[in-house]
């Protein structure tokens, strides 16, 4: 785990806060810190970081560490805005593929807009941006 602004180390912090810079984290909270990988291989690019997103966390579902790099920072990590690629330590790789071959096989049918405006693919059950679950 780094601190987001400044990237020190946060591992084991307990008191919520960076040592470092005192921004806040959330060790429940994958977006209020970044996480690294140490042998890092892109297993998709997604056109939103919110499929990347959503993707990641089927991966650390199924126990494989991922991360999301947001394609217009550049940067490992969870990000808000472009598109997203999903990256994973190159030892889960094969599992990871798997996986997302998985996901990609659910997300057949029709598109949804949830009631925060955020347009979803079909294998969405959750809204990433506001949690409200797929409505019908
Ligand atoms: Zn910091
Ligand atoms: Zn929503």
């Amino acid at each position: 785990m780094q601190c987001l602004d400044c990237g020190y180390a946060i591992d084991g912090v307990r008191s919520g806060a960076c040592p470092e810079c005192g921004r806040a984290f959330d060790p429940n909270e994958r977006e209020s810190y970044r996480r690294l990988l140490h042998d890092p291989v892109r297993v998709h690019s997604a056109g939103s970081v919110g499929v990347a997103y959503t993707m990641c966390v089927a991966l650390e579902d199924a126990g494989v560490h991922a991360v999301v790099e947001d394609i217009a920072g550049g940067v490992i990590g969870i990000a808000e805005h472009g598109g997203g690629a999903v990256w994973v330590n190159r030892a889960d790789e094969k599992q990871a593929e798997q996986i997302i071959a998985e996901f990609a096989g659910r997300n057949r049918g029709q598109a949804w807009t949830c009631a925060c405006g955020e347009v979803h693919e079909p294998a969405f059950e959750i809204c990433w941006n506001c949690q409200a679950p797929r409505p019908g």
